[in-house]
């Protein structure tokens, strides 16, 4: 039924720092908006089921639209930038995540809906503010615990234990990559995460590259 392709439990909001996305073996572009601002980027905002599997390419019916958020396109830029190669201009990554998951979620948050919450809770949460806030900086030849950074991240959004993820720059040095927050079905709050992405963070040494 449509109920069921509709169905999903909660939802990751998914957020890259460019620094590790660029420093790794595959490199990155950046948009032909130019190079985007210091901050942690939104990668997805993707529905999840509570046993860790997710729906995806729910609706072909109703692809991305760009003249849907025309009055989003210069907070696209700047907060959800992409940087994958070849360079472009955003409307490829954007159309890619609509597609893939958010027409999974379709029913509860239309097009317009779905960027404008994943750009609203974005800067509401501003990460890299409350990692700074615990002297946890972009910086070369920086290094942190996992423990540090995801205490830092849990106090900053009211306790609720924020998944992140590593990748590994050009020498092997883990680096801090992904966060992963919880929201309610509504995508309405912050919520305790039903299912924790794999850490793939080494407990100490990780950098958190400059960009
Ligand atoms: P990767 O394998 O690079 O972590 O993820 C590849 C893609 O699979 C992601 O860009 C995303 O579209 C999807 N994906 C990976 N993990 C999850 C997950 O836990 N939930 C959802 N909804 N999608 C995921
Ligand atoms: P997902 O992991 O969401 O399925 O895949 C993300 C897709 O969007 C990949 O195919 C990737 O090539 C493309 N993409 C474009 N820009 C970016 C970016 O800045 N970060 C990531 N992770 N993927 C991007
Ligand atoms: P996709 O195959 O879906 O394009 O990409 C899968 C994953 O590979 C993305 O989520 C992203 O993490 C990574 N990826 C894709 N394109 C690039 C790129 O140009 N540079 C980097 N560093 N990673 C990429």
């Amino acid at each position: 039924s449509l109920e069921a392709q509709q169905s999903y439990d909660y939802f990751y909001l998914v957020l890259q720092w460019p620094g590790s996305f660029c420093d790794s073996k595959q490199g990155c572009c950046y948009p032909t908006t130019g190079k985007p601002k210091s901050d942690f980027g939104i990668h997805g905002l993707w529905p999840n089921y509570n046993d860790g599997t997710y729906p995806s390419n729910c609706d072909a019916n109703n692809p991305f639209d760009p003249s849907k958020i025309d009055d989003l396109m210069s907070s696209m830029q700047s907060e959800w930038p992409t940087l994958a190669c070849p360079q472009s201009d955003g409307l490829k990554f954007w159309s890619h995540e609509w597609n893939k998951h958010g027409t999974c979620s379709e029913s509860i948050l239309d097009q317009h809906t779905y960027f404008q919450t994943a750009l609203d809770f974005k800067k509401k949460l501003d990460p890299l503010q409350i990692l700074q806030n615990a002297g946890i900086e972009p910086a070369d030849g920086s290094s942190y615990s996992l423990s540090s950074i995801s205490q830092a991240l849990a106090q900053g959004v009211g306790g609720h234990e924020v998944g992140i993820q590593c990748n590994v720059d050009l020498s092997g040095n883990a680096q801090l990559f992904q966060l992963y927050f919880c929201l309610d079905q509504a995508a309405s709050e912050i919520i305790p995460c039903p299912n924790s992405p794999s850490s793939t963070c080494s407990s100490d040494g990780i950098e958190f590259p400059v960009f």
